[in-house]
Order: C-alpha cells, then sequence, then structure tokens
C-alpha cells in the first residue's frame, strides 16, 4: 500500500526516509541486538548519539555557543509553565502577544506563576483578512521578566513573519509549528521553545533553546525535571529523558542535513505553501480568511463555499490519498498542514484533487 499523504497538524508525517532507517533497526540498534529504547541512556553509543542530535540541531538552526538546547518532556504546553518558571518571578509582569489559540493557552497558563500577564496586542479583522495588530500600538510594559509570542500559530493559521524590533525584555518563542522551517537568527532570541511532534519528532518531547544568562533564575518551586538550569547542567538527563524521542529527532536532524538544511527547506516550504494559497486565491470556491502577510506556511485552513459539502471533500480526499485535512474543531472546514516532511508532491496532489472537488461541485 502506498502511504498516503498526511497533511495532520502533528503528530504529523515524519519523512519517509526516516521512518524507513528506524523500522529497519527496530530491533537491533546499531548492531546491537536490541532496540534503542532498551538500552541505557547512559550507553557510551546512546550519550554518543545523544550528543551528536544535539550537535546537529545546533548545525542546522546556528545556535551560537552562549545558549544551552535542552531535550525536554510535555511538549509545547509543558514549556508553557517552564518558561515563566523558569524566567520570571512570582511578582513579575510578563508581556504576551495573543495571536491565536496557542499563544491564549500560553497566557491562561502563565498566569500561574507570575503577577500579572500583561497582553500586548492581538488580531484584527482587516478588509485583507485577519492580522496581527501593528507592533507600534502594542501595550508593552516598563519592566516586563520577557516577551512572550508564538510565530506561527496552528489552528488558526497565522503567523508573524518578522522577529519584534526593539523589546527590551527578552523575547521567548513559541515555535512548536515552525521551528527549523526556514532560517532563523537565534541570537535575537532569550528562548525558543517547540513541541516535537511537527517538525522534529514524537509527541510529548520538546526542545527549548535557552541563552545562558537566562539560566539560574527558576522560582523555587519549579519541579526539577523543568527546570532550565538543572537540565543544562545534567545533559538533558536529570532524570530518564525520552530515550525514542530523543533518538528519532536525531534521525530527522540528518535527514535534515541531507535534505541541504533549513535555507533548502525554506525554499521548498515557500514553494509549498505559494502553491496553496495561490490556487485558493485564484478560486472562488476555496477561501483562506488571513491576511496574505499574516498567512502561515506550515499550516493552510481553508474553507468551502458551502460547508455541507467538506464531509464529501474529506472523503474523497481520502479515497485519493490524502488524510488529515479536516480543520480543527475550534475553526472548522479544512487545514493543510505542510511541515517539512510533506513533499511538494503532497502539495501538488492536494491541489490537483481540489480543482477536480470544485468541478464536480462548483
Ligand atoms: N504550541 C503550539 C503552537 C502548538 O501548535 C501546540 C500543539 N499543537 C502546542 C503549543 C502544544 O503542544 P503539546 O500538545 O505538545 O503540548
Amino acid at each position: 500500500m502506498n502511504a498516503p499523504f498526511n497533511f495532520s497538524a502533528g503528530p504529523a508525517m515524519l519523512p519517509a526516509e526516516v521512518m524507513e532507517q528506524a523500522q529497519a533497526e527496530f530491533r537491533s540498534w546499531r548492531n546491537s541486538g536490541i532496540s534503542v529504547m532498551e538500552i541505557s541512556h547512559r550507553d557510551p553509543a546512546f550519550m554518543q548519539m545523544a550528543a551528536q542530535a544535539e550537535q546537529d540541531l545546533r548545525d542546522l538552526m546556528s545556535v551560537p555557543a552562549n545558549y544551552q538546547v535542552l531535550f525536554m518532556h510535555g511538549g509545547g504546553r509543558g514549556q508553557f509553565s517552564a518558561v515563566p518558571q523558569n524566567i520570571a518571578g512570582p511578582g513579575d509582569t510578563v508581556d504576551y502577544l495573543n495571536s491565536g489559540i496557542w499563544s491564549d493557552f500560553a497566557i491562561r497558563e502563565a498566569d500561574k506563576y507570575v503577577s500579572k500577564v500583561n497582553v500586548v496586542g492581538g488580531t484584527e479583522l482587516t478588509p485583507q483578512g485577519k492580522a496581527i495588530s501593528a507592533p507600534e500600538t502594542w501595550q508593552l510594559s516598563d519592566n516586563a521578566a520577557y516577551f512572550h509570542y508564538c510565530p506561527n500559530e496552528t489552528v488558526d493559521g497565522v503567523a508573524l513573519h518578522q522577529i519584534p524590533e526593539g523589546i527590551r525584555a527578552p523575547l521567548v518563542a513559541d515555535m512548536s509549528s515552525t521551528i527549523l522551517s526556514e532560517p532563523l537568527d537565534v541570537s535575537r532570541f532569550g528562548i525558543i521553545y517547540a513541541g516535537a511532534q511537527k517538525n522534529i519528532g514524537p509527541s510529548g518531547f520538546a526542545i527549548a533553546i535557552v541563552r545562558d544568562d537566562l539560566l539560574g533564575k527558576a522560582q523555587r518551586n519549579t519541579s526539577t525535571i523543568m527546570d532550565y538550569s538543572v537540565q543544562a547542567k545534567d545533559g538533558s538527563m536529570y532524570n530518564t529523558p525520552n530515550t525514542f524521542a530523543w533518538y528519532l529527532s536525531g534521525l530527522v536532524f540528518e535527514w535534515l542535513k541531507r535534505q541541504g538544511g533549513i535555507n533548502a527547506m525554506g525554499e521548498l516550504n515557500h514553494k509549498k505553501a505559494a502553491l496553496l494559497y495561490n490556487y485558493i486565491d485564484q478560486s472562488d470556491f476555496y477561501s483562506n480568511p488571513i491576511h496574505p502577510d499574516f498567512r502561515s506556511r506550515m499550516n493552510v485552513p481553508f474553507m468551502l463555499a458551502d460547508e455541507r459539502l467538506d464531509s464529501a471533500f474529506l472523503k474523497q480526499a481520502a479515497e485519493r490519498g490524502m488524510v488529515g485535512l479536516k480543520g480543527h474543531r475550534y475553526v472548522g472546514g479544512m487545514r493543510a498542514s505542510i511541515y517539512n516532511a510533506m513533499p511538494l508532491a503532497g502539495v501538488e496532489a492536494l491541489v490537483d484533487f481540489m480543482k477536480d472537488f470544485q468541478k464536480s461541485n462548483g
């Protein structure tokens, strides 16, 4: 059976080559006769693999030497609480941009750990669609412990493509659905974090890239496994890490290097997104509600002219080998998530199907 093109938002499609390699060595990792899941995380072979995965991620993202790369537990939401606990005090104010559903969840979580979450701005409806309010209008606090935003809102399909300028507080970014998808200047950030299940590997795992000067500030009640300083000191092995997720993420990093790294990925991702948005824009059968400057290149929500056709669309897409297209329950319609592992051929197949569906139903 041919594997379908999987447009799921996360857990999401992983590169076929990575899955094949993992399958080939599943019962006998590096000819050891046992699985990578069955050996100690202190075993020299595992430690070497873990260090290589970190190095590969550092190479891919050009992470400067004064940043720690941490492999954390608890996915993206784990970081929603780790961030305020690690770099803000209970009496502090923190600034958040609210650009969509995931920003909103992050705000509600941070509110448990600090004195005030100041929401600096959000989205607005313009004649060209939903946009993020202009930075000049953001109501920044005088002394925020940090500024948090989500550059790519996975559910809303809204993205902020420019790194905010002129913000004094350390920038913290939830890059769960955009990490590794295009070049990025890591040095602009205090912390970058991401749940793994979109562009990295299995769910429940997370990466946090933390600037050294932000270590050592954790609130007293921070659980030890979520304490960046402890995890930095212990090489992300304070407790037993998710060894399989670490291994699989390492395979994805190797794969990314073979594809030509993040520059090559960025070009391909621009191409994939443009193909889909251009088709949607010229059609009067499909629509995308986001202002062109704020459209996500990873998650493309779209509506059919008549929502009564949604279930037929999904059924026929599945028959043509395309799955995971149902929109998030908060938004409805469709959503095509086109992360790194989605080949251009997958987006081409989707556009071809959309044309055919329009022809027979438009
Ligand atoms: N942030 C963003 C932008 C996300 O898309 C998600 C998950 N879809 C999360 C955070 C939460 O991640 P997790 O489910 O791993 O906690």
